[in-house]
């Protein structure tokens, strides 16, 4: 759809529509929206049908890449959240990446945090000779500040990814990559 290793993106306020082209292209659609938009995970016709409600009759070239999401096989959807546990750790269990600290998509970095906080509690017992109290202790203290700061950063890109205003889009036009 796009020449390789480029990337593609129209904004209207609230919404963006983007091509990643790298050995394929992948069509991404997002919105933002108020309210919580009930909608059944298995049942990706009603799915289909939201991001058709979204888009229909957008600009650029919308209506040829829903023509294209419609013909997709490897259509997914799904609302951007973040998980914040106040602890990561019960009783002799501690859970690492998304289930612990999921950034989102909007992060980009969802899979190395996975294994940079498995490598951080890998530490945390030899640290304390495989005391898993003290080692969970370390984990949930010293590991937080960290991914607050990649939780926080991935808010702020998706204010850049879907701006909210008309003007919030001019002013990330004109400012320096973000990525
Ligand atoms: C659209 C999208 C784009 C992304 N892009 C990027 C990117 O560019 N870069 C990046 O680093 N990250 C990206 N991520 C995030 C990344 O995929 C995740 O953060 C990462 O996979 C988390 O790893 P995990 O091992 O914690 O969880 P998962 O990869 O979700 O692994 C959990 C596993 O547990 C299994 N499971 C669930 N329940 C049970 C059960 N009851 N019993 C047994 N098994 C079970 C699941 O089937 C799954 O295999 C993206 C995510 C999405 C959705």
């Amino acid at each position: 759809l796009i020449k390789e290793n480029t990337t593609q993106m129209y904004n209207v306020p609230g919404k963006a529509v983007m091509l990643n082209a790298y050995n394929k292209t992948d069509i991404v659609l997002c919105f933002s929206y108020e309210k919580e938009i009930p909608y059944d995970y298995r049942d990706e016709k009603q799915q289909r049908n939201i991001i058709s409600e979204q888009f229909t009759g957008q600009g650029w070239r919308t209506p040829e890449l829903l023509e294209e999401v419609s013909q997709s096989k490897t259509f997914y959807f799904d609302k951007i959240n973040q998980i914040k546990m106040p602890s990561w750790t019960k009783g002799r269990v501690a859970l690492v990446g998304d289930a612990a600290y999921c950034a989102s998509p909007a992060a980009g970095m969802g899979g190395s945090l996975a294994i940079i906080g498995a490598a951080a509690l890998a530490d945390a017992f030899q640290k304390h000779h495989g005391n898993f109290e003290l080692a969970f202790q370390d984990y949930n203290e010293s590991f937080r500040p960290f991914i607050e700061e990649v939780q926080a950063n991935a808010v702020n890109t998706l204010d850049v990814l879907i701006p909210k205003t008309e003007e919030s889009i001019r002013k990330r036009n004109t400012q320096p990559d973000p990525w």
